[in-house]
């Protein structure tokens, strides 16, 4: 037995904000994140598409980029003195995970993270609120997905939370949002969104209803993210919904080891993060070349080289042309081949490999490997993140 969810409704296209017009509901809590809903005018919109509904509206801004305990803690506490019967999250994957963690505390005040972090044991949500999530950005996804990482700073742990509870009811998927992303930003978030596309159709839980979600996916953001990236508005609509496909893939079918890696080196030198997206393009074709040693998997990636219309006489040669066009996409896109080239080499060669050992057997130990293709030896996840830091082949 599988489970498939997705939200409910799902609204999409230009000026499709206004659907909020539609919510039925007594009370609106929006939660968004530092300012730019806005400054660019959403904010002030969605406020007035849901007082137009009827409803008495209150605002929990300033959600900060990988939300922390208390943000959620604080905004779980506004909702139970105003009793919102609809949470509204409006930005990007920062804002919406936090409004998901607030609506689990908000329901249930006892609950702990150590209670929410056990993967798919959630109470059951939707007692009191209803969940409408509203993207301004284009690769998280997390407007249609069961996930949300919330970071305890105290104890230097992130806590992903996964249960099909937190699965938005509503999602409006409006391309006008995310017109406004910053070049770079739609760079790394284009290929975030095109890893989670992959991994979901290489994934162990793949199935008949993930596969043409993740495929498509693919397929419209091979087409679409360099042009949206040099400033194509069509593309960059476009991308919105690819990246929403990509997340209706993975939310149900998971992810692999790219992702594992990406999130363990993400805060762990004292260098500076190196940003998800970011870190997820430079992995995926050192993963890929990984990977595809599993017989599986390498048919798998040669039939994602044959849908997007990539050549070659054997498998193999499908696998390596789909290394070779994604290598060249990160080129396009000014994204680094290797960590030791992220941001002019701010990570250092020294303290990377001194830290090798533990952050390997974190990413090993991640939620994401588990539905890997190939599940990755200690020495083997060590070679892999080696392999990242110097742009090395991979032949194991
Ligand atoms: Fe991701």
């Amino acid at each position: 037995m599988a489970r498939f969810t997705l939200p409910r409704d799902l609204y999409h296209g230009k000026g499709s904000l206004a659907e909020l017009k539609n919510l039925t509901g007594k009370k609106a809590i929006v939660v968004v994140g530092g300012g730019s809903m806005k400054r660019f005018g959403f904010l002030d919109k969605a406020v007035s598409y849901l007082k137009e509904a009827g409803m008495e509206v209150t605002l929990f801004e300033n959600v900060e980029p990988d939300p922390s305990v208390e943000t959620v803690m604080r905004g779980a506490k506004v909702m139970q003195e105003f009793e919102p019967d609809w949470i509204v999250a409006m930005g990007g994957g920062s804002p919406i995970d936090a409004a998901k963690a607030m609506w689990a505390f908000y329901e249930y005040p006892e609950t702990t993270f150590e209670d929410l972090i056990t993967p798919f044991s959630f109470p059951t949500l939707r007692t009191k609120a209803k969940f409408c999530a509203i993207p301004s950005t284009s690769g998280t996804a997390t407007e249609v997905t069961a996930f949300s990482v919330i970071t305890d700073y105290e104890k230097g742990i992130k806590y992903p939370l996964a249960d099909f509870n937190i699965t938005p009811d509503v999602a409006i998927v409006d391309p006008e949002l995310a017109e406004t992303m910053p070049k770079k930003l739609t760079a790394h978030t284009g290929m975030d969104a095109m890893t989670h596309a992959i991994e979901a159709y290489v994934s162990t839980l793949h199935c008949d209803y993930t596969d043409p979600l993740a495929l498509h996916a693919i397929k419209m953001i091979h087409n679409d993210l360099i042009a949206s990236f040099n400033g194509d508005m069509e593309a960059r609509d476009r991308m919105h919904n690819a990246q929403c496909l990509a997340g209706m893939a993975f939310s149900n079918a998971l992810l692999g080891i790219v992702h594992s890696m990406a999130h363990k080196t993400g805060a762990a030198f004292s260098g500076g993060h190196i940003v998800h997206g970011c870190a997820n393009a430079m992995y995926l074709p050192k993963v890929i070349k990984y990977n595809a040693k599993n017989e599986e998997a390498a048919v798998r990636y040669g039939e994602i080289a044959s849908f997007i219309g990539l050549k070659g006489d054997t498998t193999e040669a499908l696998v390596d042309a789909l290394i070779a066009e994604l290598k060249s996409m990160n080129q396009a896109l000014e994204i680094p081949s290797c960590i030791k080239d992220y941001e002019g080499g701010s990570i250092d060669e020294t303290e990377f490999m001194t830290k090798l050992p533990e952050v390997a057997a974190l990413a090993i130990g991640d939620a994401c490997t588990g539905s890997n293709p190939r599940i990755p030896t200690q020495e083997e996840m060590e070679k892999l993140l080696k392999a990242c830091f110097y742009d090395e082949e991979i032949d194991f």
